[in-house]
């Protein structure tokens, strides 16, 4: 339902939170966090429930890092609870993957999946693709974006990073909104304007079959090819 995503040089955790609770308004029954700590592991926390459950969690056991998304679900596959929360991630948490929308060959995937040993945590479509991402990546996550798209079907918008290529998030927008914030040092993903405003009013607006690489001092938009594509900067006037 909701996606946040910051990268730069401050805490991870209070940007993805500010903007989770920006997006409060659609409406989600959970909500949850990736962040790179710099260990080799993302470390994942998620909680079934109102957004305060995870932000009191999170001032208990702070995340210490500068590069996380964060998810509010609004549960289509699977009920909402922890393990169904996202962020979804592959066997090492070393992939995590964030997502609005429905994957409609969901169960296609998983059981092909199953059958090349990938076990599944969580009942969601969503974790397919967190299975699928670990299936094709091969030290380049936004190569492995790319390959893991062709085989997915319905509507997304999607966050991925990895710690085996940890510069950089990868989106991807079908069907489903998604728009990356322009910052000094670091920049911003969200699905929507208000969960950024605070922090900038430059933004792209990310169209239908395109994926983005967003790094701390870059941000490259890019069709399904890898072919560059130019955006003008769209500058937000209005206040929430
Ligand atoms: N289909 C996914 C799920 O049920 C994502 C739902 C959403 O957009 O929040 O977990």
């Amino acid at each position: 339902c909701g996606i946040v995503g910051y990268i730069g040089t401050k805490r991870a955790q209070d940007f993805v939170m500010d903007g989770l609770e920006k997006l409060e308004y659609r409406g989600y029954d959970s909500a949850g966090i990736a962040v790179n700590t710099g260990n080799g592991k993302f470390a994942v926390t998620k909680k079934e429930g109102r957004l305060q459950r995870l932000a009191d969690e999170l001032h208990t056991n702070p995340i210490e890092g500068t590069i996380g998304i964060g998810h509010t679900r609004w549960a289509t596959h699977g009920k909402p609870s922890d393990t169904n929360s996202h962020p979804h991630f592959n066997k090492d948490k070393t992939i995590v993957v964030v997502h609005n929308g429905i994957i409609e060959n969901y169960l296609e995937l998983k059981k092909d999946l199953i059958s090349k040993g990938y076990e599944f945590l969580s009942e969601t479509d969503t974790e397919v693709i967190a299975h699928l991402l670990d299936m094709n990546f091969d030290g380049d996550i936004l190569e492995a974006v790319r390959k893991s798209l062709k085989s997915l079907k319905g509507a997304y918008a999607l966050g991925v990073m990895s710690t085996k290529d940890p510069d950089r998030i990868i989106a991807v927008r079908k069907e489903s909104p998604l728009i990356v914030g322009i910052g000094k040092g670091e920049n911003y993903l969200a699905s929507d304007i208000p969960a950024i405003l605070k922090y900038t009013r430059d933004m792209y607006l990310i169209e239908n079959g395109e994926i983005v690489e967003i790094k701390k001092d870059s941000i490259k938009i890019m069709d399904q090819d890898g072919n560059p594509i130019n955006r003008d900067v769209f500058h937000v006037e209005w206040d929430i």
